[in-house]
């Protein structure tokens, strides 16, 4: 099936460590959106390990299958016009470009989440770097599997010296103004 005009169809793909804000800058972003009068749908790393890719590990072929499946669900969403809001680590290059292969390069926007790993570890919202440092959790982004960060995203947030509100606002212009992909 083709897909739409870009117009209204967008995935907004949120990269970064964990804890660097993906998740709550995208449920920011579509709380903003929908008082906007804009539904989005928001992909969520976390959750589709609950249920859709349940079965995957943290391996990188593991990693790199959880990224398909979210990037054809995106694309299913994308073919009927939806804005898709996906927040996933996807920590290596070579993935994200399978991803905007998938859904699209027009729809494609990369938003990469910029937070250090030092600020992440303190911050340890879900306390998973606590259990990654001391060995309970094997292949951790930033602690025990790369994360190479984007080259050229279409916007970059900084977690680390903007606040929540800074970060969604500059966000929310970039999605609303069709801003450069
Ligand atoms: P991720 O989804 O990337 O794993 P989360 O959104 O779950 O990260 O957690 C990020 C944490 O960092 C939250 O507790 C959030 O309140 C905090 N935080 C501090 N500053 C920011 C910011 N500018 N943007 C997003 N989150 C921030």
């Amino acid at each position: 099936m083709s897909l739409p005009s870009p117009l209204n169809a967008r995935l907004v793909w949120l990269t970064g460590l964990s804890g660097a804000g993906k998740s709550t800058l995208a449920q920011a972003l579509q709380q903003q959106l929908r008082e906007a009068g804009r539904p989005s749908v928001l992909l969520d790393g976390d959750r589709l390990r609950q249920g859709l890719c349940a079965d995957l590990d943290f391996s990188p072929q593991g990693r790199r299958e959880n990224l398909r499946r979210a990037a054809e669900l995106s694309r299913l969403l994308l073919e009927q016009g939806q804005l898709v809001i996906a927040a996933f680590i996807s920590p290596l290059r070579s993935d994200r470009a399978m991803v905007r292969d998938i859904g699209g390069a027009p729809y494609f926007v990369e938003v990469f989440v910029r937070c250090p790993l030092a600020v992440c570890q303190a911050r340890d919202v879900k306390g998973l770097y606590k259990k990654a440092n001391s060995g309970q959790i094997a292949q951790f982004t930033g602690i025990s599997a790369p994360y190479e960060a984007p080259d050229t995203p279409a916007l970059m947030l900084d977690t680390e010296a903007a606040s929540v509100q800074a970060c969604s606002t500059a966000l929310l212009d970039h999605v609303l103004q069709g801003g450069s992909r």
